[in-house]
């Protein structure tokens, strides 16, 4: 067994769709990015990449290169998950905290385990996803943006 850690921050801007975790939610904010800016999906992709020791996604998929520009979140979290499958590993479980003011995620959860599972073709009971406030405090409180951690433990498939 290995494990991963990741986290990522995205700026909240007039204009732009906000996703989290493949899951388009409605709000009067969005978050700003190359992609489609799914924060909780980036965190995901880096503790997977972390627990195989495959650097991070910044590196796999730079945000200078236009192939990436306005790409759905799930598609690097699949290509994630195919870099471990060729390397022997698949996922055990991964646990997911979204940090942000407004809107309330907790309603989205469970579209959002179904959208993953299916992502990363696993049970949605491998997949974890939490929301909390910062109490008003911080970036977070002051609703300029959305944080995400994410832990991911993955496995030798054999
Ligand atoms: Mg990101």
């Amino acid at each position: 067994m290995r494990i991963g850690f990741g986290y990522d921050v995205h700026r909240l801007v007039e204009g732009r769709e906000l996703w989290l975790c493949g899951v388009k939610i409605e709000h009067t904010l969005g978050l700003l990015g190359h992609s489609d800016a799914d924060v909780a999906i980036h965190a995901l992709c880096d503790a997977l990449l972390g627990a195989a020791c495959l650097r991070d996604i910044g590196h796999h998929f730079p945000d200078t290169d236009p192939r990436y520009k306005g790409i759905d979140s799930r598609k690097l979290l699949h290509q994630v998950m195919a870099m471990l499958g060729e390397r022997g590993y698949r996922l055990g479980n991964c646990d997911i905290t979204i940090c942000a003011e407004r809107p309330k995620i907790n309603p989205h959860i469970p579209a959002m385990q179904q959208q993953l599972a299916r992502c990363m073709d696993c049970d949605v009971s491998q997949v974890s996803i939490k929301a909390t406030t910062t109490e008003r405090l911080g970036f977070v409180g002051r609703e300029q943006g959305i944080a995400a951690h994410a832990v991911a433990l993955i496995e030798n498939a054999v």
